[in-house]
């Protein structure tokens, strides 16, 4: 019998590759789906089993859009909108708090939920992502780092030049490695010159990496935006030459006809983000009128400050639930759709072979329990997935092969240190806020 590592039997599987979801095995060597169907025990030895009989098998999510040490900040400022937001409550802590320290204890808190919310890739941009990258490789995970570029000074760096060179000492040590993908990763065009945003898209071009960016998210922004250079953030991007296929822009929520049309042609991706978009009054982006001139939408939660979770499945059916109602069109999006850019368009946007169950792809797979009230009974695995699913559903959690997650408990980090060291945050940051 030929050997393999793992092997999940009898499980609702859903290939997330067009055909139907169907009761069958799914096969897993050296990281990778080595095979998927019926009766594959005959032929297979695994040196692990898992019995999935009665749960659903999908493939697992990519976060995105993310600021994962900002849980450290989740309930802060929580009805402000975005400029308040980030001016009031979210610089004037970052100033006094960010350290590698901060940055290591948010992202473990941040890494736990994500692992336990079926998520096993996230795009980042934050400071002090050398700590990040640390704990991501600890969790089993992998990301897409950038360290965050802007004008203005802090804890981090002084002026543009500083945090230009911080950024390319990032990937520079990262571009190759095999859990971080490093990416350039300049704020917004409304706190980087236009020098910065076409320095950075060099730096982006000379390593062959993503250039991640927030895009269009606000009216504040547009105003911002249109009282400097007179022009929409599209426009201003256009204009500077860096309408790009590596970039991933974050939100997208305000483009007109004309500039969804160069987003399409130029290759642009977009990170989705409709629950903090939702909560930061920001507006909602028309990612079905996206999807059908063929621009790839990926989804993301943004900061667990802005959110307040990172769970891809309530962010999922947010998603698919308001197309519908600002389409009046029920078929606007679809659940199938929903899965696809909850997860493979999310890791093909930064090149990772994942988001499927399918032969040759990376092993990157949830097994959800379906024996639930609110999932039985079972017809429409991908419906249910997406409409019905909690987060609190998902037993196991594989990535390239590896078990992070089984039965509920996450294997590579230490949820109670973890807990402890939130409350330890949490008082400080208490501390200065009362004064
Ligand atoms: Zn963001």
């Amino acid at each position: 019998m030929e050997k393999v590592d793992l092997l999940i039997t009898n499980g609702w599987i859903i290939t997330n590759d067009g055909g139907k979801s169907f009761v069958g095995d799914v096969a897993v060597k050296d990281g990778k789906i080595f095979k998927v169907g019926e009766g594959l025990r005959d032929s297979l030895e695994a040196e692990k089993n898992i019995d999935a009989n009665g749960k659903i098998v999908a493939p697992a999510f990519a976060n995105m859009h993310t600021h994962a040490a900002m849980n450290l900040f989740r309930g802060l400022g929580a009805d402000l909108p975005l400029m308040d937001w980030l001016t009031k409550v979210i610089w004037p802590l970052e100033r006094e708090f960010v350290s590698p320290e901060f940055v290591r204890d948010g992202v473990e808190l941040a890494i736990l939920e994500m692992i336990k919310g079926g998520t096993t890739f996230y795009l980042d941009m934050y400071f002090f992502e050398e700590a990040t990258a640390e704990v991501v490789k600890k969790a089993g995970i992998r990301a897409g780092l950038g360290f965050g570029i802007l004008d203005f000074p802090t804890k981090v760096a002084s002026c543009p030049e500083e945090y230009l060179k911080r950024a390319r000492d990032f990937v520079f040590h990262f571009k190759g490695d095999t859990e971080i993908i490093p990416v350039v990763a300049p704020h917004a065009v409304y706190t980087c010159s236009p020098q910065t945003l076409t320095k950075a898209m060099e730096l982006a071009e000379e390593f062959n990496v993503p250039y991640h960016i927030h895009l269009a998210e606000s009216q504040g922004e547009l105003a911002q935006v249109k009282e400097k250079y007179n022009t929409t953030p599209i426009r201003h991007m256009k204009n500077l030459d860096l309408l790009r296929d590596r970039v991933i822009g974050a939100h997208m929520v305000w483009l007109d006809e004309e500039e969804r049309e160069w987003v399409a042609q130029s290759g642009i991706k977009v990170a989705h983000c409709p629950e903090s978009n939702l909560k930061l009054g920001s507006g909602i982006a028309p990612v079905s009128d996206y999807v059908k001139r063929g621009i790839k939408v990926g989804l993301g939660t943004d900061g667990s400050a802005s959110n307040d979770n990172l769970n891809m499945l309530e962010e999922m059916a947010t998603m698919v639930k308001l197309q519908k109602g600002i389409t009046l069109d029920p078929t606007a999006l679809s659940a199938s759709q929903a899965l696809e850019i909850a997860t493979v368009n999310g890791f093909e946007s930064v090149g990772i072979k994942a988001g499927r169950i399918k032969e040759g792809y990376d092993a990157e797979i949830i097994i959800v329990d379906a024996q639930k009230p609110h999932l039985q009974p079972l017809y429409d695995p991908v419906a249910q997935l997406v409409y019905s699913a909690q987060a609190g559903d998902i037993q196991t959690v594989i990535s390239r092969g590896k078990i992070l997650m089984e039965n509920g408990k996450v294997l590579t980090l230490d949820e109670e240190e973890i807990y402890e060291k939130a409350n330890f945050w949490r008082k400080k940051i208490l501390a200065k806020l009362n004064g």
